[in-house]
């Protein structure tokens, strides 16, 4: 019987038959990165001394909608939501990892959340990589919109840029980004932001 107050909901973006973002070039999928970074913050919310508990709404390679995501995170309660992603786009960007947080319009809570999420990848990961703030937004992502609990999505890096997908995919700086994104729930969480704000109803 676990000890820890709270949970966490993790949410790997994408799986199964929707990839994300694709870097053809390297044959470098958005979904496996996601669920890599999702079960290594698994894994250390386990066996570290965190005062959360895990819960994710995908453990392997499989498609599960949107709603059904959110639901999930209804059903166990969770105090807060992180969706993993990473990005794409059609131009090539500048050299280093360029990361974005995301909460809903709004939400004080979400944006709370997301500040010390993008703060704490910003200073983890520009200790091996050059890193490029993209800052914390809103957005009307729908796993933030029909989410009661505290959500933040975050995009880790572009894929779409060779470099940044060759950093992404590699184990270990997976490791340094869960441990990073453990950290920032762990500080969240133990700052009161578990306190469930107004939030919008599952349509
Ligand atoms: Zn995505």
């Amino acid at each position: 019987m676990s000890r820890s107050p709270y949970r966490l909901c993790i949410d790997p973006g994408h799986g199964g038959k929707d990839p994300g973002a694709v870097n053809k070039e390297l044959n470098i999928l958005e979904k496996k990165i996601n669920l890599a970074v999702g079960l290594l913050m698994r894994g250390y919310a386990f066996t570290g001394d965190y005062l959360f508990d895990t819960y994710m709404t995908r453990h392997k390679d499989e498609f599960i909608s949107l709603r059904d995501r959110c639901g999930k995170a209804w059903s166990w309660k969770a105090h807060a939501f992180l969706s993993i992603h990473t990005n794409a786009r059609p131009m090539r960007g500048r050299a280093g990892v360029e990361i974005e947080t995301y909460h809903y319009p709004g939400s004080k809570k979400g944006e709370q959340f997301a500040g010390i999420v993008q703060e704490s990848l910003l200073s983890d990961v520009g200790k091996i990589f050059s890193v490029i703030d993209r800052g914390v937004k809103p957005g009307k992502y729908y796993v933030l919109k029909h989410t009661k609990m505290p959500a933040v999505l975050v995009e880790l890096g572009f894929l779409s840029d060779n470099e940044e997908a060759l950093f992404l995919s590699a184990v270990a700086n997976q490791e340094v980004m869960a441990k990073s994104l453990c950290e920032a729930a762990e500080t969240f969480l133990e700052g009161g932001g578990h306190e469930w704000t107004v939030g919008e109803k599952l349509p």
